[in-house]
């Protein structure tokens, strides 16, 4: 199904997690010490109207999955890049080469999402996907486990190591493939 290109020599790195547990900040880090470019799926989304219109129930756009993958195909080709969102299950699985799921606490996600201004019923989905680890299930459904890191994100200093694990598995995955 899937053009089979040859192999990257700088991965391609997915970072996924329920809204506010710290996806855009650490892919920020990860691509300021790795050079990876950043690709915010949500961003992406809105820009290029890759979304069939505005679901006012949820505050959010209608995600058209079709349209992203397409969108997106050309720029992961060769890798070296650093792919943020909070839904992981539609990206082809041959993408990544590391799959980072970030979890945070029910108060910190609370105290995050309140920050953004969400409405009270989204602030309350998120929380409880978050306690149901929803993305994590998903990226366990969608990629092989061994390329599957979760990771605790309630601190800036948990912020930090992550942004170090990620950056030594890139730099680990450059060496190899030299
Ligand atoms: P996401 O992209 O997953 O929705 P963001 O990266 O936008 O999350 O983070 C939401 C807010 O929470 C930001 O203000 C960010 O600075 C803060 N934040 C995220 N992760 C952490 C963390 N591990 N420690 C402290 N603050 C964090
Ligand atoms: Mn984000």
């Amino acid at each position: 199904d899937a053009p089979q290109s040859k192999p990257r020599s700088t991965p391609n790195v997915l970072i996924t997690g329920t809204p506010g547990t710290g996806k855009t900040t650490t892919a920020e880090m990860v691509a300021m010490a790795t050079g990876l470019k950043k690709i915010t799926v949500g961003d992406l989304v809105k820009e290029r109207t890759l979304h069939d219109g505005y679901n006012e129930e949820f505050d959010t756009y209608w995600l058209n999955e079709d349209k992203v993958v397409d969108e997106m195909e050309d720029m992961l080709a060769d890798g070296g890049v650093c792919v943020d969102y909070h839904t992981c299950d539609f990206f082809p699985k041959r993408w990544f080469d590391l799959v980072v799921v970030l979890r945070a606490t029910t108060d910190k996600v609370f105290d995050r999402l309140t920050e953004r201004g969400y409405k009270q019923n989204k602030i309350s989905e998120n929380i409880e996907s978050e306690i149901m680890q929803v993305v994590l299930d998903e990226a366990r459904e969608s990629y092989d486990e061994e390329i599957i890191m979760e990771l605790p994100s309630n601190t800036v200093d948990e912020m930090e190591d992550n942004v170090e694990k990620i950056t030594a598995f890139v730099e680990q995955f450059r060496q190899a493939r030299q």
